[in-house]
């Protein structure tokens, strides 16, 4: 239980998912009391188990790349794309245009890496308060001005605080309270994933640890196969929300999900030799985003603001680098005594413009993108298809793409799909 002398600290982040851990890390580091709440007590399962390359720079300054190198996690160095009919991309390695240890990254089991995190933040001055539900951020004129914790056993209490900085994930206690998620109708999509042991796994160092990403028939959706440790792979898919779940009530979910593995051949051959060894899991409707990261005394990061589309496996690192990016202007602010919206917000645009970036891609897989098809007509495109699948996509470089990438879209639309 919080003491009574406790009830007021100078950050407080609610949510202990990569955004709140890294905001409340680097917040605590900077010397300013901070405390993290988290209503599960870890470790607590989560989805969005494959890292893009560039989560490293952040992992690197939270102090934590050394632990992810002698983890148990796999090595990921790759991507690979399977169209409907079963024909595969060349791998898109990483290495290609970055020869630097980050060009590795990993498939995490999330209950561990969140963890790890967490147990970070407090290593860093934090104090963590697992198994603590934040019920209402109080507001006065627009400020935030603190919370409402209920604690798994014991009485709900008021912590007053300077700076909240939202980290709920899909919660968005925030956004939801102030009505700002906007969701994307272009991607009102469904989920539904389970796990496998000891399914087919690529053969060699460099593909065992690849995403494939395989469409299904009809280009309506596609799998995820992301092969974790101890020969457990993560398979899912992801289709139009009515693909799915169709009006007319609840339907099972393996049945669900058995009826889409037979419009994705390539996935039911790798899903074949393994045995189910979870259950199966859904979610709907998680794509969406606020108009702004931030008010007075009030932050949003990772998808507490905005949520993508798991595609391209971007919800991580953007979480980690809303997180960072949070963080270094709530530190910015208390240097220079401006709590203010404006200042806590600075890094939205350019935030704002690295995310519509990936918008791009992920809207123009939707359409029927071919990846090998387009590197075939415009090679000299591969290096900036590659940033974006590393997560580099705050330079302005890799705008050379979108033309191409807009033409290509504008003959998919005219056009039956092309292999
Ligand atoms: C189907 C699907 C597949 C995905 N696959 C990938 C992938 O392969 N790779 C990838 O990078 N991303 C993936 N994602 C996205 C990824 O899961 C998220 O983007 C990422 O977890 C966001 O991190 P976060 O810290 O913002 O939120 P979260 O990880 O959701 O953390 C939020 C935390 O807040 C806590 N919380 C919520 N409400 C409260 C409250 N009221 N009080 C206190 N605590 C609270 C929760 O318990 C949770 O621990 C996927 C998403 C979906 C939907």
């Amino acid at each position: 239980m919080i003491a009574l002398n406790e009830r007021r600290t100078q950050v407080l982040v609610l949510g202990g998912g990569p955004a709140g851990s890294t905001a409340a890390a680097l917040c605590a580091q900077a010397g300013l009391k901070t405390v993290l709440v988290e209503r599960e007590k870890g470790p607590r399962f989560h989805i969005g188990e494959s890292l893009m390359p560039d989560t490293y720079h952040t992992l690197r300054r939270l102090g934590v790349i050394e632990r992810m190198k002698g983890s148990r996690h796999t090595p990921k160095f790759s991507v690979q794309f399977v169209t409907e009919t079963g024909k595969e991309s060349q791998p898109f390695y990483f290495f290609e245009n970055n020869p630097h240890e980050s060009a590795q990254t990993w498939q995490v089991v999330r209950s561990e890496f969140d963890s790890m995190l967490v147990d970070n933040a407090r290593v860093h001055g934090a104090m963590v308060l697992e198994g603590h539900s934040a019920r209402d951020v109080h507001m006065e004129n627009g400020k935030a001005m603190g919370a409402r914790l209920i604690p798994k056993n014991g009485p709900e209490f008021d912590i007053a605080a300077d700076v909240v900085i939202d980290a709920t994930g899909q919660t968005a206690l925030i956004a939801n309270k102030l009505g700002l998620k906007k969701p994307d109708p272009l991607l009102r999509k469904s989920s539904i994933w389970t796990y496998y042991e000891g399914a087919t796994r690529e053969p060699g160092r460099l593909d065992e640890g690849a995403t494939l990403v395989l469409a299904t028939q009809g280009k309506k959706g596609w799998f995820w196969y992301i092969p974790l440790k101890d020969n457990i792979v993560s398979v899912g898919v992801v289709s139009g929300l009515e693909d799915l779940f169709p009006p007319g009530g609840p339907r099972d979910l393996g049945a669900i999900f058995h009826e889409q593995l037979e419009c994705c051949p390539a996935a039911k051959k790798r899903v074949m030799p393994g045995k189910q060894v979870g259950p199966f899991y859904s979610t709907k409707d998680f794509s969406y985003r606020c108009d702004h990261v931030a008010g007075d005394g009030w932050v949003l990061v990772g998808d507490a603001f905005g949520f993508l589309d798991p595609i391209y496996s971007s919800g991580v690192f953007l979480a980690l680098k809303s997180g960072e990016m949070g963080a270094d202007a709530v530190i910015n602010g208390f240097s220079s005594g401006d709590l203010s919206g404006k200042t806590l917000g600075d890094w939205g645009p350019r935030y704002l413009q690295g995310m519509d970036r990936m918008k791009r891609l992920v809207y123009a897989f939707y359409e029927g993108f071919n990846f090998g098809a387009f590197i075939r007509k415009h090679p000299e495109m591969k290096r900036h298809l590659i940033d974006l699948l590393i997560g580099d996509l705050f330079k302005d470089s890799v705008d050379e793409i979108i033309a191409p990438l807009d033409a290509m879209r504008a003959e998919m639309l005219t056009m039956p799909s092309a292999v």
